[in-house]
């Protein structure tokens, strides 16, 4: 008897009582980073924990040398990993390390751009390609159109000028625009999120994009007045995307709804399904929610 209570009790609890948490941590992610006009050394960590967290990854780390310098030696080997996941946004890599991760995702590894990685690398076409679209560095109309949402579908503008604007860091609506997505499944139709920059005016070549969820770039915050793409993913060769505007600094990435969809994002990108729950803590329209 006291055999068979022993056998019902590790069947109800098979994999936290038996294994060790890094055991079922499978996915293999690789964060790149190193130069950035945001605050790296402190954002890194917090993406990093919040893989951990999920019990799912094993997280490593590529760090560049600073900018102005060589980086010719910067050379991580990405098909080791599940995913690569950017927090990088300065000097052009290598024409080899760029190849690279090109054909790293083109044969179907999984990447994760996150906020001002899409900054990043205005000169090579195939990485705008990856992301979809881009701001600042220069980009301007021969990037691609702006990329809107209008009357439930993508809006391309191609008129002329400058990619990449924010306003004054404020709480902000988001709103689903695809509830079957495996990383927005379950999520409410719209949401709070915490005082973070609405990247808006982003333009590239916007092809094999699902966009997740938008927010209303509003004109009384220096806005253009449409619905900008927040959270979408995209195709890339045999690759899955997953590219999210948000996460300004710690205090916007303390807002449950970023570390949701980066959690779910990076898995998604990896492996193609989302194992994730939704915590109970995910913010409503009426009230933002930070950890
Ligand atoms: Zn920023």
């Amino acid at each position: 008897m006291r055999f068979i209570n022993s056998i019902t009790v590790a069947l109800a609890f098979p994999v936290f009582l038996a294994f060790p948490v890094s055991a079922v941590a499978e996915i293999k992610a690789l964060i790149v980073d190193g130069q950035n006009n945001h605050k790296w050394t402190e954002t890194t960590p917090v993406l990093k924990k919040l893989l951990e967290d999920t019990g799912l990854f094993r997280v490593e780390v590529a760090t560049t040398p600073p900018k102005g310098a060589d980086l010719s030696g910067f050379r991580p080997k990405f098909g080791g990993y599940d995913v690569v996941i950017s927090n990088y946004n300065g000097d052009p890599w290598s024409a080899e390390t760029m190849d690279a991760l090109m054909d790293f995702v083109r044969k179907g590894g999984g990447f994760v751009s996150y906020h001002a990685a899409n900054n990043s690398f205005p000169e090579s076409v195939e990485y705008n390609k990856m992301i979809g679209v881009g701001g600042w560095g220069d980009r301007t109309e021969t990037a691609g159109p702006y990329l809107h949402w209008r009357d439930g579908a993508i809006f391309r503008d191609p008129s002329p000028g400058k990619a990449g604007n924010h306003g004054a860091r404020l709480p902000f609506l988001m709103v689903l625009r695809d509830s079957k997505h495996p990383i927005t499944k379950g999520l409410p139709s719209s949401w709070l999120h915490e005082a973070d920059e609405l990247y808006d005016r982003l333009r590239g070549p916007g092809e094999n994009i699902r966009v997740l969820a938008t927010a209303y770039a509003d004109p009384a915050n220096k806005g253009v007045g449409e619905h900008q793409l927040m959270l979408f993913t995209l195709s890339y060769g045999k690759g899955r995307v997953f590219h999210t505007t948000l996460g300004h600094d710690v205090p916007a990435m303390r807002s449950v709804d970023f570390m949701v969809t980066f959690q779910r994002g990076a898995e998604w990108a990896a492996k193609g399904k989302v194992t994730q729950k939704l915590p109970v803590d995910f913010p409503t329209a009426a009230k933002v929610s930070v950890r």
